[in-house]
């Protein structure tokens, strides 16, 4: 396989950054950074103690209450945001590289990752407007009036998982900054090393110290930061387990908290689909990353008149894609991002064989080293299978046949996720009112994009608030109402 040649700046580090700079941790235990495609350990970072815990949250709270950054109005901020988007840019290809060798994603995908940050950083700049926006509002009985002020909530906590280290991360950190906020980031343990990066060019555009800070570690280190005093709002991004148990703990402590969690989400194929169409946009709907994407269709639903057809197309588009060194620029499918994540997608595959699915192409792991499991099509899925029901996070789609419209709707919504979706439609307006009875957050027409002025969030097992927009950015900011008489 060909390894990077660029030599990576970040391999095995001791730091932790704190307050405006690199700071040694103060714990000794360490995690492991893996290569999914070799299974080989090619880095390290601290594993935080409560002591660098403590040190990340005074220097957020610190330069939350008396430094610079909340007291500059949200145009001097977003100043700042878009020189960091440059910064960000000019850093996409070290970026890029560490993000596929810690989690596998195709250099395809992560090429874009330092771009897509940048858009995030810029779009969330251009609502600097909005946010310094004068708005005053009458007492509807007359005499009086409210000034309403739109502040920053506090000292916040950032956790993301592994499949887009960077994304998930961004889209939490750019509204966190322009609100005016303060933030601890904390990384998945397995891709601790690329978002180092997106501080590094949050420091050379000029955040002041103490605003952004990052530690790294696990589960221990993510709860203990949620579960902070002086942590002021959580936003995660991860498992719905994790989720639940975040959400119990801010609701206990009365902390705001986004939640954006798994999904299973369904791909509704009606009778005038274009099936040659579809097939274009079929990896990056229902199989991005190797299938480890929150949002992705992983139910394709098709009529009954048609379901051999859609099979055979869907068949023939993965089958299609390539497998192997996630460093190729045409791999399509690269290796799940752990070991644990490889055997959790295969123990679907096992009990999808045994409830009587029907693999038409993939199906099994991929011999040889690195955490490779064959990009899979299950036909013949009904939807009590364990694999239509669950969140599988892998290479793996299952097709469902259903007889009227009617059935279609009420299986995509007989779900307790409710996050992505899509309709196949030659008609525009059919596909709108196929898209206004599903039960989710996000619908495609013909394609699944997010849209970084659009909320983005999911219902029911899939979380709690929305990313992107103004809302995306309202979760960082607390009201205060100012009465005057006029
Ligand atoms: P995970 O829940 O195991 O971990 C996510 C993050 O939470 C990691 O940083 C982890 O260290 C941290 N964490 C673990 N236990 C914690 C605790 N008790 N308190 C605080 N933090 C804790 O998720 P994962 O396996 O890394 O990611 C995969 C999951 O993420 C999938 O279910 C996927 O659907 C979901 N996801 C959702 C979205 C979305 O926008 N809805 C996007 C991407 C991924």
């Amino acid at each position: 396989m060909t390894r990077p040649s660029l030599d990576l700046p970040w391999t095995h580090v001791d730091d932790l950054y704190l307050d405006g700079a690199w700071r040694p941790a103060l714990a000794t235990a360490r995690l492991p950074v893996v290569d999914p495609a070799t299974g080989e350990e090619w880095g390290s970072v601290p594993d935080a103690s409560a002591e660098d815990v403590e040190a990340a949250m005074a220097s957020a709270v610190a330069a939350f209450r008396s430094g610079p950054w909340p007291r500059l109005s949200p145009s001097e901020r977003a100043e700042v945001l878009l020189r960091m988007a440059e910064e960000v840019e000019k850093r996409a290809e070290p970026l890029s590289w560490t993000n596929t060798r810690e989690n596998g994603s195709p250099i395809a995908e992560t090429s874009g990752a330092a771009a897509n940050a940048a858009g995030i950083l810029r779009h969330v700049a251009s609502l600097a407007a909005w946010l310094e926006a004068e708005d005053v509002r009458p007492f509807p009985a007359g005499g009086a009036e409210t000034v309403v002020r739109r502040e920053p909530v506090g000292p916040c906590v950032l956790i993301a998982p592994w499949n887009f280290p960077i994304n998930l991360m961004v889209i939490k950190l750019a509204p966190a900054l322009l609100a005016g906020c303060t933030v601890v980031m904390k990384p998945a343990e397995s891709t601790p090393l690329s978002i180092r990066f997106v501080v590094e060019a949050a420091e050379a555009a000029g955040v002041p110290a103490g605003v952004v800070n990052l530690v790294t570690g696990g589960g221990a280190v993510g709860e203990a930061l949620v579960r902070h005093p002086d942590t002021a709002k959580v936003a995660f991004t991860g498992s719905t387990p994790v989720g639940r148990r975040i959400g119990a703990a801010c609701g206990e402590l009365l902390k705001p908290v986004t939640l954006e969690l798994g999904g299973k989400s369904s791909a509704i194929v009606l009778e005038d689909a274009d099936l040659d169409a579809m097939a274009k946009v079929l990896v990056r709907s229902s199989m991005r990353n190797t299938g480890q994407t929150c949002y992705i269709s992983t139910r394709i639903l098709a009529p009954a008149s048609r379901y051999d057809e859609v099979v055979e197309m869907v068949t023939a588009t993965i089958a299609a894609g390539k497998q192997g060194d996630p460093f190729e620029p045409d791999t399509v499918f690269g290796p799940l991002a752990t070991r644990a994540q490889r055997d959790v997608v295969l123990g679907f595959l096992e009990g999808a064989a045994a409830e009587g699915a029907r693999v038409t192409t993939g199906g099994a792991a991929v011999d040889g080293p690195g955490f490779f499991v064959q990009p899979t099509v299950l036909a013949d899925v009904t939807p009590s299978m364990t694999v239509a029901r669950e969140e599988v996070f892998g290479p793996v789609v299952s097709v469902l046949r259903y007889e009227t419209l009617d059935e279609a709707i009420a299986l995509a919504n007989d779900t307790s996720f409710g996050l992505g979706g899509l309709v196949f439609s030659s008609s525009p307006q059919r596909a709108l009112e196929v898209a206004e009875r599903m039960d989710t957050g996000s619908v495609g027409l013909n394609f699944f994009a997010s849209n970084h002025a659009a909320p983005f969030g999911g219902r029911h097992d899939s979380g709690l608030g929305v990313e992107y927009g103004v809302e995306g950015l309202s979760a960082y900011l607390t009201f205060k109402s100012i009465h005057r008489r006029v």
